[in-house]
């Protein structure tokens, strides 16, 4: 008998009933105890265009049903391994979105505080930038692995410094970034100046866009990127619409052109061997997709962080 809590059973209760946590598992107040902990973060009032994340993570949770403990493809047992639990949602202030990061930070700081790795269900992707300020906090500047179709680098939208297109930025200012570790991953679509991309490139950035990842593998990429990090803290924050739309349509900035599912499983399987100390799913806004499809595949991407975190045996590689 494990010592571990255990996502429930198939056999133990139909997959469509029980209460609706995160793979199943135990939900429990706070982080004590636990090497990793699932959170959501219900919030859309960062976003610029098509609303909706703020269903993301129950949706996450509901399509994380089907989700068995044991990753076929890379031989991870995490439930062998790390106490995890889904620790429920940050308690956000949904009518102001300043006061919400501030919320975001003085939560992440005490799940930090107990030592675990905050895995993180969107919710848009404002919420990145305070987990990276409580993030320097405790582990000094990260490394970066930021895959998106976009670069969220934008200085301000609309006149203000807080939103979905601007956490990199703020994480530049404050300091939170190793910036000759930091990697952007599918960014392409439309622009307003090649700047978009390049102001990353001149901070010490290494921006590869989508149209250098079509056709290939990105297993050497992950390579590579394992290289530079090292051992440095990693954080991996994680857009679905880095993925093309043909896979995740459900989600508020849609560029075509994405990266391909196999892809994103290559980019997330490929961070095994960094030292990780978070990640996050961002942007699914269930109602842009009915079927729960983007959900299910946000879902499956987190389960693969999950088995990609530091001391993760790895059975074996396919
Ligand atoms: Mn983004
Ligand atoms: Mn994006």
């Amino acid at each position: 008998m494990s010592s571990f809590n255990q996502p429930l059973g198939g056999n133990e209760m139909a997959r469509f009933g029980g209460p609706a946590t995160m793979m199943r598992l135990p939900a429990q107040v706070g982080a004590q105890g636990l090497d990793v902990a699932f959170i959501g973060i219900p919030m859309d009032h960062g976003t610029s265009n098509r609303s909706g994340t703020r269903l993301g993570p129950r949706q996450i949770r509901d399509e994380s049903r089907m989700l068995r403990p044991y990753n076929m493809a890379t031989g991870a047992a995490p439930f062998d391994h790390l106490q995890v639990a889904d620790i429920g949602d940050v308690p956000i202030n949904t009518f102001d979105l300043k006061k919400t990061v501030d919320i975001i930070t003085d939560y992440y700081d005490e799940v930090l505080s107990h030592g675990a790795i905050p895995l993180t269900l969107g919710g848009d992707h404002t919420l990145t930038w305070p987990i990276l300020r409580a993030m320097k906090e405790r582990n000094g500047p990260v490394a970066l692995i930021h895959v998106d179709a976009h670069a969220d680098i934008n200085d301000t939208m609309f006149g203000e410094k807080v939103a979905h297109g601007c956490p990199f930025r703020r994480a530049w200012e404050d300091g939170c970034l190793q910036n000759d570790k930091v990697f952007q991953i599918g960014l392409r679509g439309t622009g307003y100046s090649p700047d978009d991309f390049d102001w990353g490139r001149r901070n010490g950035w290494t921006v590869v866009q989508a149209e250098e990842c079509w056709h290939k593998s990105l297993t050497p990429l992950m390579a590579e990127i394992r290289a530079r990090i090292g051992d440095a803290p990693c954080y991996l924050s994680y857009d679905i619409d880095s993925l093309d739309p043909a896979f995740a349509p459900g989600t508020g900035t849609v560029e075509p052109g994405g990266l391909t599912i196999w892809q994103g499983l290559e980019i997330v399987r490929g961070a095994a061997g960094l030292n990780l100390v978070g990640g996050d799913l961002v942007e699914v806004s269930p109602p842009y997709d009915p079927s729960g499809n983007t959900a299910l595949i946000g879902a499956n991407l987190l389960y693969e962080m999950l088995c990609a975190l530091p001391g993760m045996p790895q059975g074996v590689r396919r």
